[in-house]
């Protein structure tokens, strides 16, 4: 059984899902599981200019990649939809005739350039441009006057002439003044609510106890109040998380780098690594952890531990985070992830067991998936590049003679090769020519990898297999 607590993620649907997005929508969706509430999505496209359906469902494929699964939304039956704000008009337009009836709202029939020429004259003297009650008294006569004159009105709301206070759960307590704020409109003339009073007609009839949402929409929420006021419904309790900037603390730009989750995603973040990552942007746990499991991270959300500080987006730290997911990632499951960035770099043709093992070997020191092309181009002959180093080693007497020795014993032993039995050749060969250490495994490093740094050589050279490592050590002497 579900408890009654209900919260929203309610993304415009003009453009990708940002960080800052995914991250209030992750605060949510944490919330909801850990209160065993319920997750709603709810697709704010009013604004027919700038909502498509693509846009939709480019977030709400990011949302999936996060694994943030919604338990109500356009695509997933509720009981309180549709879950379109475009397809809720007739509700909209409904609450709005109930506050024209009781006189709580009115029709507001002056023109935009009317309007504009009043803001510039109070700027001008220094007052706060304000509706100034032009239309607040029309009467039958005064109204169909201007319908006859094809004017079409909106509805404005009759401001409260009384201040406004809202506890904020991160917040506090958060006054707002009555002057701020004139007769607003809450619905247009072409029938389509404003912001504010979509989502207070939304929330009320969807039942949302918790409305946690970013910090940019604290100063609507004296309208939304006041709107919960009029309609005679309970206010949802508020929580605006703070902003995400920058390191240097300006505003979070592309700039910088990825600002997208589909960004990150194509660089080869896990979700695991990235939701954990997100998660600590504004909110820590009370003992510290920082790398936490989705479960974990569920266990310990809390809403009283989110900041009121602007979170500031750490790169490094994010590929920290990252790294520690990836190894701690099943490998069969990274298999499959790890397998597209391989083959966009042209590896092709390495099979599962293969891949799997190597991915296994190289994981530690890969930050994103985006790297393992290169930590694994030892793996393939063309990818290989040979570095300075590894051939300066190859040209070393003693090197040269290191890798002469365990090529002749390669062609001597067994069919296959595996990590022991490579060992053991090498042993064998440093006995005999009274080499150890460093100048023994370089020179083969060198001439199996190219490189001078990296896995095992006993797990590189099973990796490669017998014809590849004999392959490799000739190329080396002959080089
Ligand atoms: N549709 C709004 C946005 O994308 C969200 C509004 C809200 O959460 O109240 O910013």
């Amino acid at each position: 059984m579900k408890s009654s607590v209900r919260v929203r993620f309610a993304p415009s649907p003009s453009g990708h899902l940002h960080v800052g997005g995914a991250r209030t929508a992750l605060f949510n969706y944490l919330f909801a599981k850990q209160r065993g509430g319920s997750f709603v999505l709810r697709v704010e496209d009013t604004d027919l200019a700038r909502s498509t359906r693509e846009s939709e469902e480019a977030v709400l494929e990011d949302l999936r990649w996060l694994g943030l699964h919604w338990d109500e939304g356009p695509d997933a039956a509720g009981d309180f939809g549709p879950y379109r704000q475009s397809e809720r008009l007739s509700l909209y337009r409904e609450h709005a005739d109930g506050l024209l009836a009781t006189g709580k709202a009115f029709l507001c029939y002056c023109s935009d350039e009317e309007l504009a020429a009043k803001r510039k004259a109070a700027r001008a003297e220094g007052r706060i441009p304000q509706y100034d009650g032009t239309c607040r008294h029309l009467d039958d006569r005064g109204r169909r006057e201007r319908e006859d004159r094809g004017l079409r009105p909106v509805v404005r709301l009759l401001a409260p002439t009384r201040d406004v206070e809202v506890t904020d759960l991160v917040r506090g307590p958060v006054m707002f003044r009555k002057e701020m704020l004139g007769d607003f409109i809450l619905m247009r003339s072409d029938g389509r609510p404003t912001y504010n009073f979509a989502v207070v007609v939304d929330d009320a009839l969807m039942k949302i106890t918790h409305v946690i949402r970013a910090e940019e929409h604290l100063p609507n929420t004296m309208r939304q109040a006041i709107i919960y006021g009029v309609l005679g419904f309970e206010p949802p309790s508020f929580a605006h998380v703070s902003l995400i900037v920058d390191k240097d603390r300006s505003k979070l730009s592309k700039r910088r780098g990825a600002t997208s989750v589909a960004e990150f995603r194509e660089q080869g973040y896990l979700p695991g690594g990235l939701v954990n990552y997100l998660a600590l942007l504004g909110w820590a746990p009370q003992a510290g952890e920082e790398l936490m499991s989705r479960d974990q991270l569920i266990e310990r959300f809390d809403l009283d531990r989110v900041s009121a500080s602007a979170a500031a987006f750490d790169e490094d730290k994010l590929d920290w985070v990252n790294g520690h997911h990836i190894r701690e990632e099943p490998l069969g499951a990274l298999l499959a992830v790890a397998r597209p960035f391989v083959e966009a770099a042209g590896m092709l043709g390495i099979d599962d067991r293969r891949l799997e093992a190597a991915v296994g070997l190289v994981r530690d020191g890969v930050a994103r998936l985006a790297d393992l092309p290169r930590a694994l181009a030892f793996l393939d002959d063309g990818a290989r590049v040979i570095e300075d180093e590894a051939r300066s080693l190859l040209e070393d007497e003693t090197g040269a003679s290191v890798v002469r020795a365990l090529l002749a014993a390669v062609e001597n032993g067994g069919t296959e090769i595996e990590a022991g039995s490579f060992k053991a050749l090498l042993s064998d060969v440093g006995k005999r020519l009274d080499v150890k250490g460093k100048a023994l495994f370089m020179p083969v490093r060198a001439a199996l990898t190219g490189t001078t740094h990296g896995p095992a050589l006993g797990e590189i050279a099973a990796l490669l297999g017998r014809d590849r490592v004999r392959r490799r050590l000739a190329d080396a002497l002959a080089a």
